[in-house]
């Protein structure tokens, strides 16, 4: 299947990215792993990447379509993926669909977690993430076994640079004015589902599931 999740920064889309792209047997691309592991690596993409992501603005779109782009002709890419972060504008949703045309397919469905404001500040604001492994814990709803430490790798975690709350706020207005537009181009498409993403994480995955799994049938 050919998937993307969109939702508000916090959302849960990377939480839950993993789980349904393990459900499914699919490659998870998250175009903000993907530009942090290169901001980390101090590579090209990197260096230019990092000012955007740290003011809490998108990257530039030709970098990150040719990015998409690239990892899409990858090999694991050619069964089926679930985009995280991308797109997140309608250009960038424009440009996808011309290039699936161009391979011969589409998307199938595109989910949309939905959470209100208050949650998402409070998801980000405790949002830690482990500098090794990557994985995303919460320092209350989902907190390690000892504070600051990965339980899953004993990598240390640290608090991102754009959950800081100024570019908290500053995000929430790029994804009202930018990609809050793609629900309804998605919506046109027919291939919208919404999911309510409150609750305990296996919650909104099975509500997830629950609708890939209608659209297999
Ligand atoms: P969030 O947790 O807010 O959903 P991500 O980890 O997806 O954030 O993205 C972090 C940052 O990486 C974004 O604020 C933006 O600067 C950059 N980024 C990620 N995906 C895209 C994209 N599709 N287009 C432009 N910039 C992107
Ligand atoms: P996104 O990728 O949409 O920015 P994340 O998956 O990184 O969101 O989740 C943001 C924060 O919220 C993380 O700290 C994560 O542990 C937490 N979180 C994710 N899903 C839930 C949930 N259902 N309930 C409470 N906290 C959650």
């Amino acid at each position: 299947m050919r998937v993307v999740l969109v939702g508000p920064p916090g959302a849960g889309k990377g939480t839950q990215a993993q789980f349904i792209a393990s459900h499914l047997s699919i490659p998870k691309i998250s175009t903000g792993d993907i530009f942090r592991a290169n901001v980390s690596g101090g590579t090209e993409l990197g260096k230019l990447a990092k000012g955007f992501m740290d003011r809490g603005d998108l990257v530039p779109d030709e970098v990150t379509i040719a990015m998409v782009r690239d990892r899409l002709a990858e090999d694991d890419a050619q069964e089926g993926f679930l985009l995280d972060g991308f797109p997140r504008n309608v250009a960038q949703a424009e440009v996808l669909k011309k290039m699936l045309t161009d391979f011969g397919t589409g998307l199938d469905l595109v989910l949309e977690l939905v959470v209100d404001d208050d949650e998402v500040v409070r998801r980000l604001a405790g949002r830690r993430t482990c500098r090794s492994c990557g994985k995303v814990w919460h320092v209350d709803f989902d907190p390690p076994k000892a504070e600051g430490i990965c339980d899953a790798c004993g990598g240390e975690l640290f608090q991102r640079d754009d959950d800081r709350e100024e570019t908290i706020r500053h995000r929430l207005e790029v994804y009202q004015e930018q990609t809050a537009p793609l629900v309804s181009f998605y919506a046109d498409e027919g291939i919208l589902r919404g999911v309510d993403a409150t609750g305990p994480v296996e919650e909104v995955t099975q509500r997830a599931m629950s609708e890939l799994r209608r659209f297999a049938d």
